[in-house]
């Protein structure tokens, strides 16, 4: 039977002129909404217990698997508020699918995506007060799964909790969206063949640190990582899937090999390539070709994609031998024309065609 997420009885907000002043500047990833979904698994009962709960601690013992193991998955996905008031979520299935994947993965139960739409939506809906109405505002979600067995021998968990908390997010590029520049990993490995790369992951990210503030020291906000035994393939940064745009009118991301993961951003700009008269093409990107390509020309634009900036265009390309720039110092007509296009559905300003908006009220 689908999961009912209930509301308390008595719910309690913060009060509407403090989510005000919160949600003027939100930040990204520092203030939370006032309530959680939550549910339980275990082999006998199997889901149970849904729930909406006021946010905060989860109760863990020291001995719980997760904080040993890393048996543990998530998801982004975001809410915004249309110009009329209404809140809407973009491609929740898709998330719910790739959740239920990773879960499969990591040896976690999988949750019916029915139980994951509707745990998002019991949220949103009790905690809409929290969504924001700003430019490129929205409410951020993170549903994630954790082992929560009180155990520590190894094996996966006959114990599991699932939950969804949110947080008001704003303008992912303060003053414009201004390239950034790459650090290009070509030591460390943050995912290798037969992994954990197509799995959403907390381990994934956890290895994809070290590197991050190694970027950091040379003056870039993220890493491009290359394939973990060559280091010839890129694959794609710790977060956020890696698109060029070619001369000839190609949009060229790397093909899923098993260790990208499978962005639905990037599932959604392949889709709506030949939208901006760009054609979609998946296939494998050598690190080689894309130096090349910017110093040549034949390359004209790069970007990165994902949830939760929507589209941040590259500007170099830099490691230990050198650096690779692209003449311009803006971000090039269709990087932004697709940003355009993608916000525009998300936002309700252009008639989603292609069906990926949901109303949740
Ligand atoms: C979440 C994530 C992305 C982006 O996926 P979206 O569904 O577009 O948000 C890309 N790469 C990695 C490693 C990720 O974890």
């Amino acid at each position: 039977m689908a999961l009912q997420f209930t509301p308390p009885a008595d719910p309690v907000f913060t009060p509407d002129d403090e989510i005000a002043a919160i949600n003027a500047d939100p930040g990204f990833g520092e203030h939370f909404c006032d309530h959680m979904a939550i549910a339980h698994w275990n082999p006998d009962q199997g889901w149970h217990d849904a729930a909406l709960v006021p946010y905060g601690p989860l109760p863990l013992s020291a001995g719980g698997a997760v904080y040993h193991y890393a048996q543990e998955i998530f998801e982004g996905l975001k809410a915004y508020r249309h110009a009329d008031g209404s809140i809407w979520c973009f491609r929740p299935e898709a998330n719910a699918a790739r959740f239920a994947s990773s879960a499969t993965r990591m040896a976690l139960p999988p949750l019916p995506v029915e139980d994951f739409v509707e745990g998002v939506r019991a949220l949103v809906e009790l905690d809409a007060r929290w969504v924001p109405g700003g430019d490129e505002q929205s409410l951020y979600l993170r549903p994630f799964m954790i082992a929560d067995e009180e155990y520590i021998g190894v094996r996966a968990t006959r114990q599991a909790t699932f939950a969804v908390i949110g947080t008001p997010v704003g303008v992912y590029f303060k003053g414009g969206v201004a390239p950034v520049d790459i650090w290009v990993c070509t030591d460390a490995g943050r995912v290798a063949p037969g992994g954990t790369g197509m799995a959403k992951c907390g381990g994934n990210y956890a290895a994809s640190l070290l590197s991050q503030e190694i970027a950091h020291q040379h003056g870039c906000s993220q890493v491009l990582f290359t394939d973990a035994a060559t280091h010839t393939w890129i694959e794609e940064l710790g977060g956020m899937n890696f698109v060029c745009i070619t001369a000839a009118g190609e949009l060229v991301t790397p093909s899923l090999n098993g260790d990208i993961l499978a962005g639905i951003t990037r599932d959604s700009i392949l889709k709506a390539a030949p939208r901006v008269g760009l054609t979609p093409v998946e296939r494998p990107l050598s690190l080689e070709e894309v130096r090349t390509g910017i110093t040549s020309g034949a390359i004209t634009e790069i970007f990165a994609c994902g949830t939760a900036a929507a589209i941040a265009p590259i500007g170099a390309l830099l490691d230990e031998s050198g650096e690779w720039r692209l003449p311009s110092a803006s971000a090039g007509p269709k990087t932004l024309a697709l940003r355009e296009f993608l916000l525009d559905v998300q936002y309700g300003r252009r008639p989603d065609d292609f069906g990926w908006t949901q109303r949740i009220c």
